[in-house]
């Protein structure tokens, strides 16, 4: 059963084969075994999980019409609220933080009949590639204990990875749910900015979050997205357009399809098995019929740079609310008030939230904001007019999610600027506002992991789905399963 995916969990609940509560008590019991050496769960409860589950069992019993993820249980990153849920943002700042209300995913995801099964590890404030930045410790990577799950989202990645729950919910600003996604070996999807609400999630760069699904495969994916996506008038970015039945169409191959090669990004030191294992990709591909050719996206390598200057911009302005007044930790020590704010933040937030708020504040501040902020808002046009030419030329465009494998906890977290360059094939989405989506294509020397990440344009997700479901058919990759 804990291997099982989200569709067939959901199949052999409606004949009768599953309860619900049978399914959640698996997962519980997998998370009791497993967790305190993954450290991906910050937060579940047993007896809440088990009594969500016995109400969706016992409303399936008395013939009630359940809606599409019914009995599934599902994991949320911990930036997302829940009301009465402690949501901590993997950050000292919010150690007791409970939120009076709940976020709109969370709404629509009762609605759809899921079991909430508990809150994940992040970086803190989503912060990271690694999940290194938690306050409350590090995710390890199911497939190599030694390892990263990625970031920010690994301890969603990993519940998953490791069977712990069939589906869990991310957020992704610059490649938070695709790069763990890859470097679990599971499916993870960015879907256009506007796609999802944002309401409830903690905001950390308002005009690149996304919230998005994991999954173990590409349907569940698409089930999970079609119950997290849907107009809310509370975001004013969420976009009033219908959203596709993604999970009924996935299993349609698309006919010639055009696939685009990132040209720019293979020029990049990359792992052997990566470039292997994306040109075997594209050969799968070409026997599906489709055409694969080269594409240029000339902006492409100003991406870090323009995301590390917008990025930090945004969480400068979002994260001055944690002043122990209005939101967050209060120093208990002070003289005057300026005091008290610098005391009380000093306290709570971590090393990486901190120079992030030093660099965006610098790159907003008189006298540099031309050369820094609005220079990089120029950039970001650039690299979005670069997809919009790419995709008058093809579908789909393709590329590695990530240039290596996982890489060992540690290595990396001394030297932000590598960590930071993890994620230089994913940030361009987000700062074109376009669907992008990770999948299991191949194992690396070290035995990690690979992720082929699609980019579709904007509300194309169901392209995405469906080109990324045609490459799964003919692979097992996403069968692969880590042994703990
Ligand atoms: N790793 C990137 C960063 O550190 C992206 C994080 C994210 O998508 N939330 O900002």
């Amino acid at each position: 059963m804990l291997s099982a995916t989200a569709q067939e969990l959901r199949d052999q609940q409606e004949c009768g084969e599953l309860s619900s509560v049978e399914i959640t008590s698996v997962c519980l019991d997998a998370i009791d075994e497993h967790n305190e050496k993954l450290n991906a769960f910050l937060t579940f409860d047993r007896d809440d999980a088990l009594q969500q589950a016995r109400r969706i069992d016992e409303r399936r019993a008395a013939g009630e019409t359940l809606g599409p993820l019914a009995g599934l249980p599902v994991a949320i990153k911990d930036n997302i609220c829940i009301e009465g849920v402690t949501t901590t943002c993997a950050s000292r700042s919010l150690e007791n933080f409970r939120p009076p209300y709940s976020a709109h995913v969370i709404d629509r995801l009762r609605n759809a009949g899921a079991v909430l099964l508990g809150k994940t590890n992040l970086d803190e404030f989503a912060m990271g590639s690694s999940t290194e930045n938690s306050a409350y410790g590090p995710t390890r990577n199911p497939h190599n204990l030694d390892c990263t799950p990625g970031g920010s989202s690994g301890g969603s990645a990993a519940a998953v990875a490791a069977s712990l729950v069939p589906l869990a919910v991310g957020s992704d600003t610059g490649g938070s749910i695709r790069q763990p996604a890859a470097f679990c070996g599971i499916v993870g999807m960015k879907p256009t900015y506007g796609r999802v609400s944002r309401y409830g999630l903690v905001a950390f760069a308002s005009s690149l979050d996304q919230i998005g699904p994991f999954a173990r495969d590409v349907t569940g994916a698409a089930m999970l997205l079609e119950g997290l996506a849907g107009y809310d008038d509370r975001d004013s970015t969420c976009i009033n357009q219908p959203v596709a039945k993604y999970s009924q169409t996935v299993d349609q191959p698309l006919e010639g399809l055009r696939i685009g090669v990132v040209k720019e990004y293979l020029e990049h030191d990359l792992d052997d098995g990566i470039r292997s294992s994306m040109a075997t990709s594209m050969d799968i591909y070409r026997s599906l019929g489709a055409e694969v050719k080269a594409v240029s996206l000339p902006h492409a390598n100003y991406s870090v740079a323009t995301y590390y200057l917008i990025g930090p911009s945004e969480a400068s302005s979002n994260l001055a609310r944690y002043d122990g007044v209005h939101y967050g930790h209060r120093s208990s020590e002070f003289d005057d008030m300026i005091d008290m704010y610098c005391a009380s933040r000093g306290e709570g937030f971590g090393a990486e939230v901190k120079r992030r708020v030093m660099l965006g504040t610098y790159a907003l501040s008189a006298g540099y904001y031309d050369a820094y902020y609005l220079k990089a808002l120029k950039v970001r046009r650039l690299i979005r007019n670069d997809y919009d030419a790419a995709f008058q030329e093809v579908d789909v465009i393709a590329s590695p999610t990530t240039p290596h494998t996982a890489f060992q906890l540690g290595v990396m977290s001394d030297v932000p600027l590598s960590m930071y360059l993890s994620d230089l094939f994913t940030i361009g989405c987000n700062l074109a506002g376009i669907p992008g989506i990770s999948i299991p294509c191949g194992v690396g020397n070290d035995g990690m992991p690979i992720g082929l990440q699609l980019m579709g344009r904007a509300l194309e997700e169901e392209t995405l789905f469906r080109a990324a479901r045609m490459f799964e058919r003919e692979t097992d990759w996403h069968q692969r399963r880590a042994a703990l």
